[in-house]
């Protein structure tokens, strides 16, 4: 039988940013992320993680090389809705209920009432919440709050799915609950890619398929570590010898 040829889903090619105040940010990153994948990058703060999200996401220009998104600019990307951001900060308006937040991206885009209300529920239910939207934002916990944005970004059905340090602000069993809940939702829709921002080295190899570590001054790719694991990726897994084989391996090229 013939091996099915994943798509190239964002193409980085000698990708350089500098700001206008002189910063480099980013210096000549090359990178394929195809589609299906789980990403995680991992480095300290200032290495370019964000500014390479907002690129991608074309809220950034880039000053040198090459960004594409499923062979378009990143800009036609957007446009089409194909990519949807989570920040650590939840981002819900207060006034507004868990199912009205949730629905908010297709009442944008001029959805009826019903067909947004039945692809919130759908996504609520994805995430654990489907007895919570009638709730306010201030009436949820913060691990609630962060499952709402999650689906948020899951109602557009997006094809690329940036997840900037979503779980930093959480405790850690909330975070490890979560963690496990997004490698499921990710698990069902074989072809959304996920990229995921975090400074946890535990988090980026529990949870990715490749583990990109950038150093800074300028942002550099200095790692792209295959995580040959198989999912689902039991409780277990986090014990083994073969993970903290993989945190020793991706630690010492951070410490580099
Ligand atoms: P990370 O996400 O890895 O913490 P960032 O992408 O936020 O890193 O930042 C990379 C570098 O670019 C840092 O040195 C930061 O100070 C700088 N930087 C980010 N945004 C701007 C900006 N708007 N103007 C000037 N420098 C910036």
């Amino acid at each position: 039988m013939a091996v099915k040829t994943k798509n190239l889903l964002v193409n980085m090619s000698n990708l350089s940013k500098v700001f206008p105040n002189g910063t480099i940010a980013v210096k000549d990153v090359n990178l394929e992320i195809t589609e299906g994948e789980f990403f995680c990058f991992v480095g300290p703060s200032g290495c370019g993680k964000s500014t390479i999200f907002k690129m991608i996401t074309g809220l950034e220009n880039y000053t040198d090389g090459e960004i594409e998104i499923f062979g378009k600019s990143a800009n036609e990307a957007r446009k089409q809705n194909e990519v949807a951001f989570v920040f650590q900060d939840h981002t819900l308006l207060p006034w507004l209920t868990v199912i009205d937040n949730v629905a908010l991206p297709l009442q944008l885009r001029g959805v009826s009432k019903q067909e947004r209300y039945k692809e919130a529920e759908r996504v609520l239910e994805l995430v654990g919440l489907p007895q919570s939207k009638e709730m306010l934002p201030r009436q949820l916990s913060g691990g609630m709050k962060m499952r709402v944005s999650i689906a948020r970004a899951l109602v557009t059905r997006p094809r690329l799915l940036l997840m900037d340090e979503p779980f930093g602000a959480l405790d850690e069993i909330t975070r490890q609950s979560l963690q496990k809940e997004l490698l499921n939702i990710w698990q069902k829709d074989s072809s959304m890619t996920v990229l995921f921002i975090t400074h946890n080295v535990f988090e980026a190899v529990y949870l990715s398929s490749k583990v990109v570590v950038m150093t800074p001054g300028p942002g550099k790719i200095s790692a792209n570590i295959d995580v040959p694991f198989s999912y689902p990726r039991e409780d277990g897994f986090r014990t083994t010898p073969e993970f903290g084989d993989l945190i020793g391996e991706v630690s010492k090229v951070l410490d580099h």
